[in-house]
């Protein structure tokens, strides 16, 4: 069967999304947010649960038996000043729904909205709204505090919007779809000095710029250049004067992989080389790494599921299988670590191209409400029947 967004729905979808957007929480504080979800999944009848990661929200849809899955929504909001010029812009200074998960929430609201006006629909389906996807892990605290004990899943899917992929158009890829997330903290010491004095000192800075150097060659010299990895070093702090060689520099900065044997031989590398190359300096450098989110894998049978679904949806034009992944990382990987399933992208550029994801003038794309609640409900029936 194909599935469609009548048009009264989409109309409504659009003025959940405004609201929302005008309205947005940062993460782990989406109470208004969960409020309007609860809201609307309990006046379409179906079970909801709230509470679980603190804010995060499930609406159980329950016709006869069979199987159970999951369909995932994103409900934060970003610490951006919003400059998108929209009369809907955020009425919070400073916070921002600037990874259209606006969108997402009333996408997935639209797709409970079909299902369950669907009366040939049989199965179980749990329409999940997660907090703090953005750096703050709430995928990963919904499932520490038991979401597939409770609402247990034989598959589950997540989705995002997709800049830079015309409207209509669905992607995804087996294996990893986005990347692993790690942050470290390097202190570079040495010992102050007049700067017109060096040798009576030990200047961090030059050890500084020779770490931030080497570890560039991590993976263009030590990992083999078919293995997909970034390491960024995005901040160096040291020094206030002119005349001055500080005590200390301090860098920072990101690693991104998509697999867990090349995120293990970046943070294996980075621990010899950085304390070595500080002591070639006669310098002393401290390391810390911090493990965040593991690259976002899509289960192989998964993946044909998600885009069969697809052919039932007549505004989704084209399906991508083989997509290019992305380096940003996502935390619905916690959720596919513990349940099959796949994420897959929307795309959302219309005649004009979508602002890129997190820019201060993005804004989603109101026109993708009339093709993601389909998809969603398409994928239900496809996933529930696979
Ligand atoms: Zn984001
Ligand atoms: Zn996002």
């Amino acid at each position: 069967m194909t599935t469609h967004v009548p048009p009264d729905l989409a109309a409504r979808l659009v003025a959940l999304r405004h609201d929302l957007h005008a309205f947005p929480e940062l993460a782990f504080e989406e109470i208004r947010t969960a409020d309007v979800v609860a809201r609307e999944l309990a006046a379409l009848g179906l079970k909801v649960t709230t509470g679980l990661a603190g804010t995060g929200v499930v609406g159980t849809l329950h016709r006869g038996g069979g199987p159970a899955i999951g369909l995932r929504a994103d409900m934060d909001a970003l610490p951006i000043l919003e400059a998108s010029g929209v009369a809907y812009a955020s009425r919070t200074p400073g916070t921002m729904h600037a990874c259209g998960h606006d969108g997402h929430v009333a996408m997935l609201l639209g797709a409970a909205h079909l299902l369950a006006a669907d009366r040939d629909f049989t199965g179980t389906v749990h329409f999940i709204f997660q907090p703090a996807e953005e750096c703050a892990g709430g995928g990963r605290r919904m499932v520490e505090d038991g979401l597939f004990t409770a609402f247990p899943c034989k598959s589950v899917w997540g989705l995002h919007n997709w800049p830079g992929l015309p409207l209509g158009t669905l992607a995804t890829r087996p294996g990893p779809i986005m990347a692993s997330m790690d942050t470290f903290e390097i202190r570079v010491r040495g010992a102050g000095t007049h700067a017109a004095m060096p040798h009576l000192g030990i200047d961090p800075c030059t050890a500084a710029a020779e770490i931030v150097l080497a570890l560039q060659t991590i993976v263009s010299r030590r990992l083999s250049p078919l293995a997909p990895a970034v390491v960024s070093v995005t901040q160096m702090h040291g020094g206030d004067a002119w005349n001055v060689v500080p005590d200390l520099v301090t860098l920072r900065g990101t690693v991104r992989c998509l697999g867990e044997t090349e995120r293990r031989t970046i943070a294996d590398l980075m621990a010899r080389m950085v304390p070595g190359i500080a002591a070639s300096h006669g310098a002393q450098a401290e390391l810390d790494y911090f493990e965040g989110y593991p690259a976002t894998v899509n289960w192989a049978d998964a993946v044909p599921v998600a885009l069969a679904a697809g052919a039932h949806v007549p505004a989704i034009t084209r399906r991508v299988g083989d997509v290019e992944p992305s380096m940003a990382a996502e935390d619905f990987a916690y959720m596919l670590q513990a349940c099959p399933g796949a994420y897959v992208w929307l795309g959302v550029d219309g005649a004009r191209p979508s602002k890129p994801l997190h820019n201060p003038a993005y804004d989603f794309n109101d026109d993708a409400l009339a093709i993601g609640p389909a998809y969603w409900a398409a994928l239900a029936r496809q996933a529930l029947a696979a």
